[in-house]
């Protein structure tokens, strides 16, 4: 299952911390919309000797010696993110999803320019401008919502108003916790009617767009795309710029990249998103996609059948936000909890417009990226939601018989070691 003989000999605190995350992972079902389980190639790499490699640079541009095999893998993994989503042009150094984000402001943005992006609660993320993070001390974002939280449309009318009244420099589209299709060509139109760059992050929904199971914004004519690569896109944890067809867009986000905001790229890491970006391209990935979905359908009919409320009605995608304050009269902190006793782990959210604090407040969010890679499908899907509603509507009388039947279909559905 593991492979950590020499962390057991010099290292037993760590070892015993790995290997209880492995029990961890293996035990209990992971409903994070956010996070997957990569294949064993894809650990290989990450343990690779190209952690020791400095190659500050680009591909037959580098500051040190020594870089016949790190641009070979970089080449790879830019070939392959470029045929994955249609782009002409990849960079595959950023360190995570919020680098990308901020490289991208970096590389399109003088100080005080205006990005229009999605509403944090509405479901926007971090990096798209909330005020804990530094780049709202740098830039002004401005803020589109959705005009019905009940069916999830965004308010076009007024992001087009919103726009000509600011003037952004970027439109931002994407999300973290929003369940549906975005209007892409709506996005486009908006962008171009006020000269600004229009930008996709995918980091949520990578997985669905290179399975074909979504909508490419590419085809919409978006400029970038943003993404991390270790969620839907079941790669290793980092990032990653792709643009459509601008030469002098994507010359701009490699320099901001580097030298302008990171340093030597992990190469190890990149073989690892190669990697992953083969078993992507692979048919077996596009049915992977079009189950992560399937198995969300599942889910969402389960919660509909006992009337509970999804903001949005239910979804398109790969998640679900659940209010448990309105259906189940239990707060998201204390769903959570009780959840993760039972051996689901997910997290609570903030619902559109909560009237509750970030901290307690009134909603879940839950995925089914992971448990479809354990090999879970429709039926063992609605098993799972109806587990869910069992605990939400019984509290602790049903956490024991639910945590029972959490290890069993865990145990049942292993965690593969490869996926084509
Ligand atoms: C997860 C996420 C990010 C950040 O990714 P990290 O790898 O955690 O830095 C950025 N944007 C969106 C929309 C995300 O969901």
């Amino acid at each position: 299952m593991h492979f950590y003989g020499h962390i057991q000999e010099e290292d037993p605190e760590i070892y015993d911390a790995l290997v209880g995350e492995d029990k961890r992972e293996a035990e209990g079902l992971e409903l994070i919309p956010s996070e997957n389980y990569v294949s064993r190639a894809v650990k290989e790499a990450m343990a690779s000797s190209l952690t020791n490699k400095y190659a500050e640079g680009y591909p037959g541009k580098r500051y040190y010696g020594g870089q016949e095999f790190t641009d070979k893998v970089e080449m790879l993994a830019i070939e392959r993110a470029k045929k994955l989503f249609g782009a002409a042009y990849a960079n595959v150094q950023p360190l995570g999803g919020a680098n990308a984000n901020i490289a991208m402001y970096f590389a399109l943005l003088q100080p005080g320019d205006t990005v229009l992006g999605m509403d944090l609660s509405h479901g926007g993320h971090l990096t798209h401008g909330h005020p804990v993070t530094y780049l709202t001390k740098i830039f002004n974002f401005v803020r589109y919502k959705m005009k019905d939280i009940e069916t999830g449309e965004i308010d076009y009318d007024d992001m087009r108003r919103v726009a000509k009244e600011v003037k952004p420099k970027i439109v931002l589209a994407g999300f973290s916790a929003y369940p549906r299709e975005l209007d892409y060509a709506k996005f486009v139109d908006i962008a171009r009617e006020v000269d600004a760059v229009s930008v996709m992050d995918i980091a949520h929904i990578a997985g669905l767009i290179a399975g074909k199971a979504a909508k490419n914004p590419f085809d919409f004519g978006f400029d970038v795309m943003t993404t991390t690569t270790h969620k839907t896109l079941r790669g290793p944890r980092g990032g990653m710029i792709l643009t459509r067809e601008s030469e002098e867009l994507a010359k701009k986000m490699d320099k901001a990249i580097f030298p302008g905001f990171q340093g030597g790229p992990h190469m190890h890491q990149i073989a690892a998103k190669a990697i992953s970006f083969r078993e992507a391209l692979h048919p077996s990935f596009a049915k992977y996609a079009k189950q992560i979905i399937a198995n969300t359908h599942a889910m969402e009919k389960v919660f509909k059948e006992h009337g509970a409320r999804m903001i949005t009605g239910g979804s398109d995608n790969h998640l679900i936000l659940l209010d448990v304050w309105k259906s189940f009269g239990i707060s998201g902190a204390d769903a959570e909890t009780l959840l993760d006793r039972a051996g689901i782990t997910l997290n609570k959210n903030a619902i559109a417009d909560d009237t509750r604090k970030p901290m307690d407040p009134s909603g879940i969010r839950f995925g089914t990226p992971a448990m479809t890679t354990r090999g879970l499908r429709e039926a063992e899907s609605a098993e799972v939601a109806k587990i869910m509603v069992e605990v939400l509507t019984k509290r602790d009388d049903a956490v024991a018989a639910a945590h029972t039947k959490v290890r069993a279909l865990a145990l049942s559905h292993p965690i593969p070691e490869s996926f084509i």
